[in-house]
């Protein structure tokens, strides 16, 4: 049997990279899933390939009553929700003098505000006991040269999650983030191969940058009741990159 058999787990951002393979290994933990993602065909297409009645919703996480209904939806057609995972996000460079307002907000709304949102409504939706994990990333403490937007969105997923598990630790309810380092993913491949990759393994003690499955071993364990005295947390994955 599985860890999760019995469980609804819910993932923004289930369409694509570490969100997809977060659901790919919650449900093969035996949860029922529900991905949530913005391209609705994409979203049951990937759900489809997922089997194990696993459930596709489409929804802007930047939008509180696509998010509200997106969340209700997946209740009732699967109970309440015992883990969610939040990875709906994106990147932006720009040096600060060159970067539009009009790009740090959207950037500030998917990366930050999306993850508020989508907390606030799956935690109305939680069964006591059951964790959020949220995608933050190496760049949530390690600043970078055009990078401002990004790395204050992720700053403020990581205070964010602290702030949560405070507010929901009487409920049992847990909320940790993840610091992924350089994963490859439809949203770095433009990087793999250049020389911005190669700084990276400059920076990464394992020598190697990361898969979407090193990541979802980490959000599994922070869904599962393996971690059950764990909230609050940010944890690395990233090939050591975060010590250096
Ligand atoms: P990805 O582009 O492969 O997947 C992101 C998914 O989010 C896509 O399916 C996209 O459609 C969806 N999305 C975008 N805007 C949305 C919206 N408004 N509402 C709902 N869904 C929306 O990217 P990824 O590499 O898998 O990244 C996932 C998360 O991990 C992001 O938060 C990213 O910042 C974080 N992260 C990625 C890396 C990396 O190197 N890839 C490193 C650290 C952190």
């Amino acid at each position: 049997a599985g860890e999760l058999d019995g469980r609804h787990a819910l993932v923004t951002g289930g369409a694509s990279g570490i969100g997809l393979e977060c659901a790919r290994a919650l449900a093969g933990a035996g949860a029922a899933v529900t991905l949530v993602d913005v391209s609705a065909e994409a979203v049951a297409a990937r759900a489809a390939e997922l089997g194990g009645g696993a459930r596709g919703i489409a929804a802007d996480v930047t939008d509180e009553a696509q998010v509200e209904a997106a969340v209700r939806a997946a209740v009732e057609a699967s109970g309440p929700l015992h883990a969610a995972v939040n990875s709906a996000g994106t990147g932006t460079f720009g040096k600060v003098t060159d970067l539009p307002a009009d790009e740090w907000r959207r950037i500030i709304d998917l990366n930050l505000t999306g993850v508020f949102l989508s907390l606030k409504h799956e935690a109305l939706h939680m069964a006591d006991g059951g964790s959020i994990v949220n995608l933050a990333s190496l760049n949530a403490r390690q600043p970078g040269i055009g990078f401002a937007a990004y790395c204050a969105s992720k700053a403020g997923v990581e205070m964010l999650t602290k702030c949560a598990a405070m507010d929901l630790g009487p409920r049992r309810v847990r909320v940790n983030a993840v610091a992924p380092g350089l994963i490859d993913t439809p949203l770095t491949a433009g990087l793999m191969g250049t020389e911005v990759e190669r700084d990276y393994l400059d920076n990464i003690p394992l020598g190697r940058t990361g898969t979407t499955g090193d990541v979802a071993a980490l959000v599994l364990f922070l869904a599962s009741d393996a971690s059950a005295w764990m909230t609050g947390d940010l944890l690395f994955v990233d090939g050591g990159a975060h010590t250096m």
